[in-house]
C-alpha cells in the first residue's frame, strides 16, 4: 500500500502548485505543526506489564484548536497519523469550520484486551498527552475502535487532571456528559446532503436512482436509510464478511436488524450473495466506500462501473486509482468535503459544551445540511471556475483558506 504521508503530502503539492502558494506557505503546511509520541504502560488483567507506542499529531492550528480522532489499531503508525491529521486540516477548511487538524492512535489490538485494559490504556495515553490536548488546543473525537465511551474516559481523566468539568476537551461523547444530539448519525447524514446537492447540481431527478454501498457501519448505514427514504434504490451492500445484491432493492431497516443481530449482511435473505469486493464492480449511479482506506486501487479501479464515487470513508481512493476513474469519466465527490458532516456537528458538540446550552435534533440537523450545502456550493463552483475536478477544488479550497489564515497571522518570530 501507499504510504499515506507521501500520498497526503502529494496531494497538498499538486493543489498547491495548481494554486500558486507561495514558498514559504508551502514549506509550512506541507509539514505537522507538533507530533507527540508517547509510551503508554499498561498493567494487563494477568499481572503483566505491555507497553503501547501512542501518537497525537497537530498539523495545523492556524484557523483554531486541533480537531480530529483517534484510532486504536495494530496497524497505526506516525505516518498515518501525520497523514489524517493533514487531512482533518483540509476537511475542517472546506466546511469552514474553526479548527485545524489534528489526529492520534495507539498502536494495539483492542479486540484482544478487555474492557479494563481498554480503559487503562486510554487513561494513561490521556495523562501522557495531557499538556497539549484542550478545548482551546486540540480536541480529540472517536475513530477506529474508539467510541463515546472512550471518549468519556478521556474526558473524566482530564477533568480529574484540570480539577473542574471539561466536557468540550473531547466530542463525540455519551450525551449523558455533553455529547449533541444527531452526532451518531452525522457523517452518514453529510453523506446524504452531499449526494442530494450532485444531484440537484446535475439537475437530474433522484427517483430510482441506484446505489451501491462498500462497509455497513455507522456511516454507511445512516447514510442508506437516509437515502432509501428520499426514493433511492439501495442495490448492494457490503460488509468485511461478504456482499449482496438485489437489483430491485435492498430494504435497509431490515437488513439493518440482521446487522445489528448476526453482524453479518450476508445473513439478509432477499437478494443474491455476492465475493466481498465485487460490491465495488456492480452498475450503480453512485458506489459509497464506507469502509476502510485504498479499497480502489490501480489494480481494481479499472472495473468499477458506478457513475459517482462518493467517499464516505478516509481516503478510500488511491492516487493512481483516481487517475485512472478520472480517464473513465467517473465523478469522484471527494472524502474532505462528503464525510465531512462528523466533524461539523463536533463542531457543533464543542459549542454547545461551551456555551453550557444545548440543542434540539431539529437544530442540528437543519445547521448541518447549511453548512454541507455552503460547502458543496463553493467546492463546485472553484471546480468549474479553475476547470479542475471535485478532489482538486476541495483540496484548493481548504488549502486557500488555511494558508489565508496563515499569511495573515504570519511567521514567528
Ligand atoms: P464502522 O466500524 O462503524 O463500520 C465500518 C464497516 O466497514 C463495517 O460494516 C465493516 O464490516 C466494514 N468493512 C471493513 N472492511 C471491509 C471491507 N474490506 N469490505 C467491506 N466492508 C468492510 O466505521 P464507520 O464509523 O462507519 O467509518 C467508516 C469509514 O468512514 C472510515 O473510513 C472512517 O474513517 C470514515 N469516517 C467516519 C466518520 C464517523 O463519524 N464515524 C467520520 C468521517 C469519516
Amino acid at each position: 500500500m501507499e504510504n499515506p504521508w507521501e500520498i497526503a503530502q502529494k496531494q497538498f503539492d499538486n493543489a498547491a502548485e495548481k494554486l500558486g502558494l507561495q514558498e514559504w506557505l508551502r514549506l509550512k503546511l506541507r509539514e505537522p505543526r507538533r507530533v507527540l509520541i508517547v509510551s503508554v504502560p499498561v498493567r494487563m488483567d494477568d499481572g503483566s506489564l505491555q507497553v503501547f507506542t501512542g501518537y497525537r499529531s497537530q498539523h495545523n492550528t492556524a484557523r483554531g484548536p486541533a480537531k480530529g480522532g483517534i484510532r486504536y489499531h495494530p496497524d497505526v503508525t506516525l505516518d498515518e497519523v501525520v497523514a489524517l491529521s493533514m487531512w482533518m486540516t483540509w476537511k475542517c477548511a472546506v466546511v469552514n469550520v474553526p479548527f485545524g487538524g489534528g489526529k492520534g492512535g495507539i498502536r494495539c489490538n483492542p479486540k484482544t484486551m478487555s474492557v479494563g485494559e481498554i480503559e487503562r490504556m486510554t487513561r494513561r495515553y490521556t495523562a501522557e498527552i495531557f499538556d497539549i490536548i484542550g478545548p482551546e488546543k486540540d480536541i480529540p473525537a472517536p475513530d477506529v475502535n474508539t467510541d463515546a465511551q472512550v471518549m468519556a474516559w478521556i474526558m473524566d481523566t482530564y477533568s480529574v487532571f484540570s480539577g473542574r468539568n471539561v466536557p468540550g476537551v473531547v466530542t463525540g461523547k455519551p450525551l449523558d456528559i455533553g455529547g449533541s444530539a444527531g452526532r451518531d448519525e452525522a457523517t452518514g447524514r453529510g453523506v446524504y446532503y452531499t449526494i442530494l446537492n450532485y444531484f440537484k447540481y446535475k439537475k437530474e431527478s433522484i427517483e430510482g436512482k441506484t446505489i451501491t454501498i462498500q462497509g455497513f457501519g455507522n456511516v454507511g448505514q445512516h447514510a442508506a436509510t437516509l437515502l432509501e427514504k428520499d426514493g433511492f434504490k439501495i442495490i448492494g451492500v457490503s460488509d468485511s464478511t461478504g456482499a449482496i445484491y438485489n437489483p430491485a432493492g435492498l430494504n435497509i431497516n431490515e437488513l439493518k436488524e440482521i446487522k445489528t443481530k448476526t453482524k453479518k449482511v450476508t445473513d439478509y435473505k432477499d437478494a443474491e450473495k455476492l465475493p466481498r469486493d465485487e460490491i465495488l464492480f456492480e452498475k450503480a449511479d453512485i458506489l459509497i466506500p464506507s469502509a476502510l482506506e485504498a479499497a480502489i486501487t490501480k489494480d481494481n479501479a479499472d472495473k468499477i462501473k458506478a457513475r459517482v464515487i462518493c467517499e464516505a470513508a478516509n481516503g478510500p481512493i488511491t492516487i493512481d486509482a483516481d487517475s485512472i476513474l478520472r480517464e473513465k469519466g467517473i465523478t469522484v465527490i471527494p472524502d474532505i468535503l462528503a464525510s465531512a458532516g462528523g466533524v461539523t456537528v463536533s463542531y457543533f458538540e464543542w459549542l454547545q459544551n461551551i456555551q453550557s446550552f444545548y440543542w434540539t435534533h431539529q437544530q442540528v440537523i437543519e445547521k448541518l445540511e447549511a453548512i454541507m450545502n455552503t460547502a458543496f456550493d463553493s467546492v463546485v463552483h472553484l471546480a468549474e471556475e479553475k476547470k479542475v475536478t471535485l478532489r482538486e477544488a476541495a483540496l484548493m479550497l481548504a488549502i486557500l483558506r488555511v494558508a489565508e489564515s496563515s499569511r495573515c497571522r504570519g511567521l514567528y518570530p
